[in-house]
């Protein structure tokens, strides 16, 4: 006879850690990403004319044609927050001291979307479709990672 879990909590656990440590590298489209990221704080996709499509961050052949891409495209930073949600929780379940934010935004021009922390979001209640723009680190703190940028910031909303 098999016994049916219904809840999660009720499974027998055996707590412990598992030391895992990686490399991972960006390769050549990743690479210009975050090099120009860097250095020029440009965000670069690619755009495959047979699909017109625009991928970001840049990548070196289209994952729908496999047409070889580069990494011609500078992007944003406006865009607008396609999706979001909001994180109370930290990776191993832990509450944070404060709610995290993160939004799924359309680069203009791009039509891939990026994720990114939305900063400061504010009292008022995220809608999809609101207009943002990217925030870069100052240029000294960059270090060629996604966290050059730091988020989203809602764009200042133009009086009618
Ligand atoms: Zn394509």
């Amino acid at each position: 006879m098999r016994e049916k879990i219904a809840r999660p909590d009720d499974v027998r656990r055996w707590p412990g850690d598992f030391p895992v440590a990686h490399r991972y590298t960006p390769g050549v489209a990743g690479e210009a990403f975050f090099t120009a990221l860097r250095d020029r704080g440009a965000i670069l996709g690619s755009r495959c004319e047979r699909c017109a499509y625009t991928y970001v961050p840049a990548r070196l052949f289209c994952e729908r044609c496999f047409a070889e891409l580069d990494a011609g495209v500078e992007l944003g930073p406006g865009g607008t927050l396609v999706s979001f949600t909001i994180g109370f929780a930290g990776l191993e379940g832990e509450p944070l001291d404060r709610p995290v934010t993160l939004g799924l935004v359309r680069l203009d021009a791009a039509d891939a979307v990026l994720l990114h922390h939305v900063l400061e979001p504010g009292d008022e209640p995220l809608e999809i479709g609101e207009r943002v723009e990217v925030v870069l680190r100052p240029p000294e703190e960059r270090t060629g990672s996604i966290l050059d940028i730091q988020g989203f910031a809602l764009a200042e909303t133009e009086s009618e």
